[in-house]
């Protein structure tokens, strides 16, 4: 039993996986938040208001951080990515464990100020099978996969804030790893909570 739910942060260099594993994981845990972020890029197909993003002007979000109403923001790929205070807050507060898909900026932002999180990576098994699948996507012409790999590349260096390394080769086994550390992060005894009979029990002397 636990009172406050669990924060995961979970990463990835463009065309590594990750948005795959998050479907997966969310069909097998439908109880776990996904936290929805703010972003002033362009909605994509298929992507709708309030489930994959709040999409606001550029002034709206330039605003909001005035107002200091995120936990944490970055521009990626030039649009400018947020978290609200708001989000988290109220999950966490309802007892609710949520994951924020965050960029290497934002999640090491968040690392800096010894923010209470685990963090996840999740990384290519070479970066020849990242430049493959890329390119395979067939989505972004060549300078844009370029400057994707060079971003990449440049994230990947930064694996080391991370608590927990999964690397992507076949993304069921990938989302099946991230359940178990989400289930072994849930067993911690520093957020265990007994019940009040336990309770007294533990907080009483051993016999001798
Ligand atoms: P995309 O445009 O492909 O949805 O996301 C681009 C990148 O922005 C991804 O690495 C994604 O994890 C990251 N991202 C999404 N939401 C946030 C956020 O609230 N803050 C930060 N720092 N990055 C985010």
């Amino acid at each position: 039993m636990k009172s406050k739910g669990i924060v995961f942060i979970l990463s990835a260099p463009s065309g590594t996986g990750k948005t795959t594993t998050c479907k997966i994981l969310k069909q097998k845990l439908p109880e776990l938040k996904f936290s929805v972020s703010h972003t002033t890029r362009e909605a994509r197909s298929g992507e709708s208001e309030g489930e994959d993003y709040f999409y606001i002007s550029q002034k709206d979000f330039e605003d909001k951080i005035k107002r200091d109403e995120f936990l944490e923001w970055a521009k990626v790929h030039k649009q400018y990515y947020g978290t609200a205070f708001e989000t988290i807050d109220r999950h966490r507060q309802n007892g609710e464990d949520i994951l924020i898909e965050l960029d290497v900026q934002g999640a090491k932002s968040l690392r800096d100020i010894n923010y209470d999180a685990v963090f996840i990576f999740i990384l290519p098994p070479s970066l020849k099978e990242l430049e493959e699948r890329l390119t395979k996507r067939g989505t972004e012409p060549p300078e844009i996969i370029r400057d994707r790999m060079k971003v990449g590349k440049n994230e990947i260096k930064q694996y080391e804030f991370y608590d927990y390394i999964l690397t992507n080769v076949n993304v069921e086994e990938t989302a099946e790893n991230l359940l178990s550390i989400i289930r072994a992060e849930r067993c911690r005894k520093e957020i265990y909570e007994p019940s009040p009979d336990l309770s007294s029990l533990l907080n009483s002397k051993v016999n001798a």
